[in-house]
């Protein structure tokens, strides 16, 4: 078994640790009170990544649960419907928090993470009716987290936006792992965002930074998000450390997540080789693995427990659902040590089973 030190933890690219030359730049950072927008980085990071996005004005926020959150307050009012995709951050992964501060209901369309301009169009309710809830927000998670790193389609994306922008619906992009969606695509943030009314961007995923977010969108939108961001309980004060961690991480840490791809490309292959997991090549696309246990296999919480004891942290999303997850605290012999142990352990454990 290996040390606890040496894990190569693939529950999340949450996980990464800033490196030496990040905490010097955080060190470094010259910080103020944000509430007096007195802090430099955290200025310097929200005009860099409004610029980046091509949007009028950004606001850093402690967690993209909570830019995801501010959002519904400022845009949608209670009893609203909220358009999302299957599997959505928002409802899974947000412990109930739109139906407790935005008092929204979401509706899920399309399959694997993904749905079209026309399912959307279907979906719409329309305002002003007697007995429908309004549609006032659609959600559009690029990449997408529970369905395995997956890509909106750029028309799609596009055609949804004209389409939100007609019925009078707010669009809002989760895009808390968007430049691995831009790196995928060969296309810049700036053209995935630009559909939108707002976006969000995670600081503290793949990028590598310890927090933050960051909410991008019109000065209107940015004006009510602030008072939103305090109501909930996000205003503080000397971000700049955090902020300078995410200038860090724009400056140093974008162009490598192609790696990450490849990793997560190679260990796709290997377990797919396993006659006990179902998994679509072609949904791998950038950082995340998620595949199925075939009902032969043992369980994706045994496969978790088994593979901890021999160093490899994974998680189970469901008892046949294992996500793996790529980032730059791993490198490729760790991605590959990790696929071999997935494939060894669930071809012993689940003939061991059956043979009982
Ligand atoms: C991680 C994640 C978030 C939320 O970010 P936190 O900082 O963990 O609150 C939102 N949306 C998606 C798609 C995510 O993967």
């Amino acid at each position: 078994m290996k040390k606890a030190k040496n894990l190569i933890d693939l529950r999340s690219d949450t996980v990464t640790k800033p490196c030496a030359e990040m905490v010097t730049a955080m060190m470094a950072a010259e910080v103020g009170d944000d509430q007096y927008q007195d802090d430099r980085e955290t200025n310097l990071l929200q005009e860099e990544i409004a610029q980046r996005l091509g949007k009028e004005s950004a606001l850093w926020v402690p967690s993209g649960t909570m830019a995801n959150q501010i959002a519904l307050r400022v845009a949608t009012n209670p009893g609203d419907d909220v358009i999302v995709s299957t599997q959505s951050h928002a409802v899974w992964h947000e412990a109930g928090a739109g139906a407790a501060n935005a008092s929204v209901q979401f509706t899920e369309i399309g399959s694997a993470g993904r749905f079209t301009a026309s399912d959307f169009e279907n979906a719409i309710k329309p305002p002003n009716h007697h007995i429908y809830p309004p549609t006032t927000m659609v959600q559009i998670e690029n990449t997408h987290n529970r369905c395995g790193g997956g890509v909106f389609d750029f028309d799609e994306l596009n055609a949804i936006c004209d389409l939100a922008k007609g019925a009078g619906v707010f669009s809002y992009l989760d895009g808390a792992r968007l430049w691995n969606a831009a790196i995928f695509g060969g296309q810049s943030v700036a053209a995935l965002a630009a559909p939108f009314d707002a976006v969000m961007v995670s600081m503290s995923k793949g990028l590598g930074a310890p927090g933050g977010s960051v909410l991008a969108g019109n000065a209107d939108f940015i004006q009510s998000a602030i008072r939103q961001r305090r109501m909930l309980g996000g205003a503080m004060r000397q971000t700049g450390y955090y902020a300078a961690a995410g200038r860090f991480a724009l400056k140093n840490n974008i162009a490598r997540l192609f790696e990450d791809h490849a990793h997560a490309g190679q260990m796709a292959r290997l377990v797919s080789e396993s006659q006990y997991i179902e998994l679509d090549m072609s949904s791998v696309c950038t950082n995340i693995v998620v595949f199925k246990l075939n009902e032969w296999a043992i369980s994706a919480f045994s496969l978790e427990a088994a593979l901890k004891e021999h160093g490899v942290l994974v998680n189970a999303l469901d008892n046949r659902t294992i996500r793996l997850v790529s980032h730059l605290g791993v490198d490729e012999k760790d991605c590959i040590f990790a696929a071999n142990a997935v494939v060894r352990l669930v071809e012993e454990m689940s003939a061991n089973t059956a043979s009982l």
